[in-house]
């Protein structure tokens, strides 16, 4: 349980992670760049039947005034007939700081007197002082707006307009806002959340001292060329009149627009009029609902993979993954500018995080089930092949009772065989199943307190037989001191593993001898052999489950390689150790050492 709660808790952590980096990654310069370019693939120039009009100082204008065009000479001609024609409003795109000739400026200030509803243009200037016209001028305007625009640093696409500019502690609102203002003959009413024009709400937050608007260019425009004037005067009627220099020769203003076209800077004020006309205005989508589209994001792929796996994931996951290069799309359709990078980095790391974890959480339980599955099948085996002896003596033995007529004595023989080997066998189960649990880490050890001598006097006899039929002798060379704590059927078990493999692995006639040695705590107890002995490379490998030598292999002997195995464990089980020495050919040592407590000790 603890392991499944980490394995969550590393889940969750993983793909917050992920959640985190999608976020950095959409908050960068880069990141910026290529919002703005989604941004611009998407926003449709709008269809408009318009109120502005730009009446441009183009290059056959300034032809048309000769060799040495004054441009306020221009202006003042342009501006007369403008006046004529009864707009709603003019705006002049040029700015009028300073004086020039005294007979030219008198011709414009009459000119922008008799001029409706004027807006004259202001800048600041290069020591950051506002450059407003100058006074003689001014006091024909109704207003003074702002004309300068502020592209995107990144790309130098103008976007947006700053509404609201300060400067010096003096605020100029932009030349389209007071433009509209005055076309409407209304005032501007702010709050810190937006501004309003004549019923218009303008959803522009001040920010930083500036109040930015997304400009909605327009299709088009309408342009007429100040030179032909007067063969376009009655369009003017009632509309809103931009004038300004569009010659490149005079005024190198031209602005990149989203759609990658650039035009001048007096068409960028026509368009941002328009946008304030039309009154309906982007926004950009805020943090919070940012924030809660990529958390729901990652959410949604986090608990993808939690709960489906393989192809199925995968497959699920695909809409996730997509979801994101759709969302500025439906979020202009509700005029809501939305970022693509950020959301679209959520989503991707969160699913190659997601599905990275699941992989390898997968891949470990499955390696997990497989070492159980092998692990289980040895000791299988390991039971099959003990019990497998037991089993044939009981079976011979009732076989012979139940088809011959045997004399009392020899079936009294032969059912004490039977009882006492199925004694054994239920000894191997229960050995088996206990060493099952020993593997697993399961079984609490039993504490019988037995002495050491018991348990080889024991498996001594259990040997003999066996050592007796290969004409082996069995000895014990010294007497067995001190007590053991511990299981005792296992201790039994080693001891008599070990004997048995002696005595397996010894040709006839030979000698395999118990030796014992106490020292302190710790009693040595030895079976050494005259037997067949392996290398130092084979001692290396012999307490792994499987492994035999190709000595015993050879040797015809039957065997699994489980035994030594299991000895080792029940050996440390009890805080043991077992070591081996041996010789090819000449024969092995399997020494055990063990803790006992003395008998002075125990008398203590
Ligand atoms: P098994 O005897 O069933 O093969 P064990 O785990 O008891 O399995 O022993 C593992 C291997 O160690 C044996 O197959 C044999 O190669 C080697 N071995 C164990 N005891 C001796 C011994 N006394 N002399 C020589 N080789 C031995």
């Amino acid at each position: 349980m603890p392991a499944r709660r980490a394995h969550i808790a590393g889940y969750i952590t993983a793909v917050a992670v992920c959640f985190a980096l999608g976020m950095l990654a959409g908050w960068n310069r880069l990141a910026g760049r290529v919002d703005n370019q989604a941004y611009d693939l998407l926003s449709k120039p709008v269809a408009s039947e318009g109120e502005a009009i730009v009446v441009a100082i183009d290059e056959p204008t300034l032809r048309a005034f000769g060799e040495r065009p004054q441009i306020r000479n221009i202006v003042s001609m342009t501006l007369e007939k403008i006046s004529a024609a009864r707009p709603t409003a003019v705006a002049l795109d040029v700015i009028l700081g300073g004086y020039s000739d005294q007979a030219q400026d008198a011709r414009l200030e009459a000119a922008l007197k008799t001029t409706p509803n004027l807006i004259l243009g202001c800048l600041v200037d290069s020591d950051g002082k506002w450059e407003d016209p100058a006074p003689r001028f001014r006091s024909a305007a109704a207003a003074i707006g702002h004309v300068h625009y502020e592209a995107d640093q990144s790309d130098g696409v103008t976007r947006q307009l700053a509404l609201e500019t300060v400067y010096a502690n003096e605020r100029r609102w932009a030349m389209a806002l007071e433009t509209f203002r005055v076309s409407r003959n209304a005032e501007i009413l702010e709050s810190p959340d937006d501004l309003e024009v004549a019923h218009t709400r303008i959803p522009a937050a001040r920010q930083d001292s500036t109040r930015p608007m997304f400009i909605r260019y327009a299709q088009s425009i309408p342009v007429i060329s100040a030179a032909k004037l007067d063969q376009h005067l009655g369009e003017l009627e009632g509309k809103t009149v931009f004038l300004g220099i569009t010659a490149l020769s005079m005024a190198n203003d031209r602005l990149k627009i989203p759609t990658g076209a650039t035009i001048p800077g007096v068409t960028v004020h026509a368009h941002a009029y328009e946008t304030l006309r039309r009154g309906a205005f982007l926004t950009d989508a805020s943090s919070t609902v940012i924030l809660s589209i990529c958390l729901a994001l990652a959410a949604a792929t986090g608990l993808l993979f939690a709960f489906f796996s393989g192809w199925t994931a995968y497959i699920s996951v695909l809409p996730l993954l997509a979801l994101p290069l759709y969302l500025p799309g439906l979020f202009l359709e509700q005029d809501t500018v939305f970022p693509i990078v950020a959301p679209t980095a959520v989503a991707w790391l969160c699913f190659a995080g997601s599905a990275t974890y699941q992989h390898f959480i997968v891949r470990g339980t499955l390696r997990r089930t497989e070492s159980d599955k092998a692990r289980y099948q040895e000791a299988i085996h390991w039971a099959a092949h003990e019990m497998r002896t037991p089993l044939t003596a009981i079976q011979g033995s009732s076989e012979l009772m139940s088809r011959y007529k045997l004399p009392e004595e020899k079936r009294g023989e032969l059912s004490a065989m039977i009882n006492s080997e199925s004694k054994r066998l239920s000894r191997i189960i229960q050995t088996f199943l206990d060493v099952e649990r020993l593997a697993e880490g399961q079984m609490e050890l039993k504490k019988e307190v037995f002495p050491a001598s018991a348990v080889v006097d024991t498996c001594m006899a259990r040997v003999a037989p066996i050592a007796e039929r290969k004409n082996i002798a069995l000895t014990l060379d010294t007497p067995v001191d001190g007590t053991l704590t511990g299981d005792r059927e296992l201790m039994e078990y080693a001891l008599y593993n070990l004997l048995t493999n002696a005595v397996k692995y010894s040709p006839p006639e030979t000698h395999v001898r118990v030796l014992s040695a106490t020292k302190g705590h710790e009693l040595s107890l030895s079976v050494q052999d005259e037997g067949i002995g392996m290398d130092a490379k084979e001692l290396k490998s012999i307490f792994k489950k499987f492994y035999r030598t190709k000595r015993a292999e050879l040797s015809g002997e039957a065997g699994t390689g489980i035994g030594l195995s299991i000895v080792q464990q029940i050996v440390t089980h009890h805080g043991g150790r077992i070591g081996v020495t041996s010789t090819p050919g000449k024969g092995s040592c399997f020494t055990m050492v063990l803790t006992v407590q003395n008998a002075e000790a125990l008398s203590r």
